[in-house]
């Protein structure tokens, strides 16, 4: 992925939020219950782990199927499709590997993408995995539980066999390399190890993760532009984009608090 692309801002804009949210908006008691429905040894790990969360809460947007059809249905002016087809040419000479035009694509919900692939991102790497199974290691069950409750609806928990469906359309070991990318650089901005989140955390019920998962979709919805213009553009530093996503937290959270 591309360091300018929007996808990249967004996410880095959702750990941003989540991080303002956690000094500016959650009560005591709401810290308290997300660092023991984490299992986190301490608040402070758990304010890093949930910002770490919050971000990579996306990284099943990085697939074939939502990239190739990038920017579709968010309104069709001329301009933000001359954007789109801009981003197009530059990504795919970024190297991102973006299906050719026309060709067929399988499709999941980018929701159950992240959790098929979140916990082999995050500290399992457990041999003998096979496509979007769970492995039986006692220490890396709370990547799963995580990874299953993030962008939840409601109460519902997801099913193991809807997450097995939504791996055979996360594109293979290209598109692993970018979601890698991306995670690494949500754990970058928020200091910490991506693969350290077996140590950090232990989540063991995903129902303890309920309130915790309403603050990703809000820091999530606070983070996404609704201009193309929001995105970065191919010459920005890695510094200036991070600051950039800070900023843009900080006034998103200011209106709430
Ligand atoms: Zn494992």
């Amino acid at each position: 992925m591309p360091a300018w692309s929007p996808l990249v801002f967004e996410m880095v804009t959702a750990s941003a939020v989540m991080l303002e949210m956690w000094e500016r908006v959650l009560s005591p008691a709401q810290r308290a219950d997300v660092a023991e429905g984490l299992g986190a040894a301490d608040e402070r790990s758990a304010r890093l782990v949930a910002g770490f969360l919050a971000g990579v809460s996306r990284v099943g947007h990085a697939c074939p199927a939502q990239m190739a059809s990038f920017g579709a249905g968010r309104g069709a002016s001329p301009d933000w499709e001359r954007a789109c087809a801009v981003w197009r040419e530059q990504a795919v000479k970024a190297g991102l590997p973006l299906p050719p035009p026309g060709s067929r694509i399988r499709h999941a919900a980018p929701e159950h993408v992240t959790a098929a692939v979140l916990p082999r991102l995050t500290g399992c790497d457990c041999p003998g995995f096979v496509d979007g199974e769970r492995c039986r290691a006692e220490a890396h069950q709370g990547l799963y539980t995580a990874a299953y409750a993030l962008n939840r609806r409601g109460a519902d928990v997801l099913h193991a066999d809807t997450v097995a469906k939504a791996y055979r359309a996360t594109g293979g070991a290209p598109w692993d390399a970018i979601r890698v990318a991306l995670v690494d650089g949500v754990a970058r901005y928020v200091g910490i190890e991506a693969g350290s989140l077996p140590s950090l955390i232990g989540p063991s019920d995903p129902l303890s993760l309920t309130a915790f998962s309403g603050l990703v979709s809000q820091s999530v919805a606070l983070s996404r532009g609704d201009a193309a213009g929001d995105a970065a553009s191919p010459h920005e530093e890695w510094e200036a984009m991070t600051h950039r996503a800070k900023l843009l937290a900080r006034s998103a959270v200011g209106r709430m608090a």
